[in-house]
């Protein structure tokens, strides 16, 4: 059995401090209780603060380009169907550059996991206004205040098809883990986004802050329509799993034995090839 120690990777350069932290160990946890070993895992990560936790995580990985992470992650899971995909970024780098991405995966769903460290500006380049940075958000880096409305990333993945949507808070690592754990498990796309402070330049946003505004879903809610209104009722300030439910993932649409014998022996070509023409 894998411990901390297997999946230890290379040594952090994030601030003392920073959300991401959690959410790396919640990562470790899940790995360790779901019994798997640290080459099952493959986590394909983009660029920001949290496009690090690929090299930081001791398994197989690949930091990508900017936003890009989905797409190289769904080409992973088509390319090794055997391996449990993780795909993580920051708020910057999926919700911004990367939105398209997330749309598409979101109703594709392919059986893997996306979990995104939300920390609401743009860490790495020193603290700009990113697209889940509130309506009024200042920086020190800005000449203004922020004119824009940020995205709603848990009900733009609900209303585009995603089947398995939560949210989540570093600062409460029990509810995270269970959730991250539950996420991994789930077949098909699982985007959690992860509320994650950065202690250096997000000063709205802290630890303070989402103690005192969040509220936990008890269980998640029975349609999309009722997980949308009380992500909107609450601010987008609720953690939970929110919306889940079992459906055919693309593989399985395709109608494609996804195994390492066909793979190697390119059956699978010809099974992916005839399911396309038909
Ligand atoms: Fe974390 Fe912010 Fe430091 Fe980046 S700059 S490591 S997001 S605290
Ligand atoms: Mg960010």
């Amino acid at each position: 059995m894998a411990t901390m120690k297997d999946l230890r990777g290379d040594v952090s350069t994030w601030c003392p401090g920073c959300g991401h932290f959690s959410i790396m160990a919640g990562i470790q946890k899940a790995i360790i209780e779901l019994g798997y070993e640290p080459h099952e895992f493959a986590i394909i990560s983009g660029i920001g603060c949290s496009g690090k936790v690929s090299e930081y995580i001791r398994s197989n990985g690949f930091h990508t380009i900017h936003g890009r992470s989905l797409p190289v992650a769904q080409g992973v899971k088509i390319g090794n169907p055997e391996l449990k995909v993780i795909a993580s970024g920051g708020d910057g780098d999926g919700y911004g550059i990367g939105l398209g991405h997330f749309v598409h995966a979101s109703r594709r769903n392919i059986d893997m996991s996306y979990f995104v460290m939300d920390n609401s500006i743009y860490g790495l380049t020193k603290g700009q206004t990113s697209p889940r940075s509130e309506h009024g958000f200042t920086t020190k880096t800005g000449t203004s205040s922020n004119k824009e409305y940020p995205v709603d990333p848990v009900a733009t993945s609900i209303v585009n098809g995603a089947t398995f949507v939560a949210q989540a808070y570093s600062g409460d690592i029990k509810e995270l883990s269970t959730i991250l754990k539950r996420a991994i498990e789930h077949r098909g796309f699982s985007h959690v986004n992860i509320f994650s402070p950065c202690v250096t330049f997000n000063k709205v946003n802290t630890y303070d802050f989402y103690k005192e505004h969040l509220t936990s879903a008890e269980k998640p809610f029975a349609t999309r329509d009722e997980a949308v209104a009380a992500i909107r009722e609450n601010n987008g300030l609720i953690t939970g799993i929110l919306f889940e439910e079992l459906r055919d993932d693309f593989q399985a649409k395709l109608g494609i034995d996804f195994d390492m014998q066909s793979l190697e022996s390119g059956e699978m070509d010809e099974q992916l090839l005839t399911s396309i023409q038909a």
